[in-house]
């Protein structure tokens, strides 16, 4: 007995059956003597229709509008699970973010989780109700609706758990845990009974959609207990925990991200302050800069290129254009024809062979490696994206699991 939260996913409540699937895994745990939180997403593919749709009438919405639409995906699935959950004659209440208290910054379309006044949740509770709460949206200091990023419903399920000290946070997803790869892709691959809060967070961060990344930094923050299950099957999970057993495998996963582009500063002045200039110029525009690589001085000019999300790419592009003069570069380049490929383990730290293996798995696959990232627990090669998937199997086949 305790308190439980509960999220589903798009897949999870795509359809009626679905959703009375999920209102019977949600009544079952209530019946145990449990209270009940529970964090839904937009049926299917709802999110991205939505996003479609807002092309057709503006190619060049403000992001403002856009989270006013998508928000909309969320609000419908609460409230279909809520009168499904009714039906079978439970006491249910739906809440949208805002009335949930999810209070984010402004950062529309990726807005932060500021603080959850809960208050008004506490209050359902008390009265016994099952919960149900509209995922990855909530609202900024001006009382407009903001959304969280894409996959953001994981990290309102964390951030409630944490807010409210759940006793347990259930990710309930299409496939039963967390693999070694995206089951999807790689038929080899395994799933884990547990991983860390660190190698999730890397392979999050590096592809693997399977947790939104936030959603692992938030519950590694507040010591959440985190558990990726089935919504669809009844069996084990895969456990998300600070301190996992002593026989570390050495690799962990293999995760791929096709949604980044390379970007080339070309001819700049080889003296120091560059970097420094070009970088604090994207980090004033919030722009994340991931595997960065510097070519050797010649004829007293360097070349400095990096990867970005895909998403801020002509972000990338217009503040790199805009300050040219001030770099004294020649010229940008951009390239959106390249995926990252990435192996994460907290056991490579004390084995050098691990960042050959990988290399020689691509160099079989005749796979050309673009650019390179390494850091204790995570090696990424940048090649192209015609190549990711044959990439990204050929290197779990390289490793044992
Ligand atoms: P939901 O709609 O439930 O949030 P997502 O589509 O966001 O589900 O995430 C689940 C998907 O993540 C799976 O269907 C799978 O294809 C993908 N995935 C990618 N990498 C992994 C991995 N390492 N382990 C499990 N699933 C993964
Ligand atoms: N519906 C949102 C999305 O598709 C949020 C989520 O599914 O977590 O990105
Ligand atoms: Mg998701």
């Amino acid at each position: 007995m305790g308190l439980i939260v509960q999220k589903f996913g798009g897949s999870s409540v795509k359809d009626t059956e679905r959703i009375f699937n999920v209102a019977r895994i949600v009544t079952e745990t209530y019946s145990k003597g449990n209270n009940v939180v529970v964090v839904v997403s937009a049926q299917g593919d709802t999110t991205d229709d939505l996003i479609a749709k807002a092309a057709e009438i503006n190619p060049n919405p403000s992001k403002r509008e856009m989270d006013v639409l998508l928000s909309t995906g969320e609000q419908i699935s609460i409230s279909l699970l809520a009168m499904a959950i009714e039906k079978m004659g439970f006491p249910v209440i739906s809440l949208t973010g805002w009335q949930a208290g999810f209070k984010t910054n402004s950062n529309y379309s990726n807005a932060r989780i500021r603080r959850i006044e809960s208050e008004r949740l506490q209050v359902e509770l008390d009265k016994k109700n099952i919960v149900i709460v509209a995922g990855f949206q909530g609202i900024n200091r001006y009382d407009d609706i903001t959304t969280l990023g894409r996959g953001g419903s994981d990290t309102s399920a964390v951030a409630l758990a944490a807010s409210l000290h759940a006793d347990l946070c259930q990710i309930y997803t299409d496939v039963d845990g967390v693999y070694t790869a995206d089951p999807r892709i790689v038929k080899d691959a395994v799933k884990l009974d547990e991983i860390s809060f660190d190698e999730m967070l890397e392979l999050a961060t590096l592809g693997a959609q399977v947790l939104h990344n936030r959603s692992v930094e938030m519950a590694k923050k507040y010591n959440v207990k985190l558990e990726v299950l089935s919504s669809l099957e009844d069996k084990p999970g895969t456990q998300v925990k600070e301190v996992i057993k002593m026989e570390k495998m050495l690799i962990k996963g293999v995760a791929c991200d096709d949604d980044v582009a390379r970007v080339a500063i070309i001819g700049l002045p080889d003296q120091p302050g560059i970097a420094f200039k070009i970088f604090s110029s994207l980090a004033k525009r919030k722009i994340n800069v991931d595997i960065i690589l510097q070519s050797i001085g010649r004829d007293n000019t360097k070349d400095i290129s990096f990867t970005v999300p895909m998403s801020q790419k002509d972000a990338a592009l217009i503040c790199l254009e805009e300050e040219k003069e001030l770099f004294k570069a020649q010229r940008v380049e951009m390239d959106d024809t390249v995926a990252k490929v990435s192996i994460v383990g907290a056991g490579m730290q004390s084995n050098p062979g691990v960042a050959a293996k990988m290399f020689e798995a691509l160099f079989e696959a005749d796979i050309n490696i673009r650019m390179i990232s390494t850091s204790e627990i995570k090696i990424s090669v940048l090649i192209d994206k015609s190549q990711s998937r044959r990439a990204l199997v050929a290197v779990h086949n390289a490793f044992d699991f």
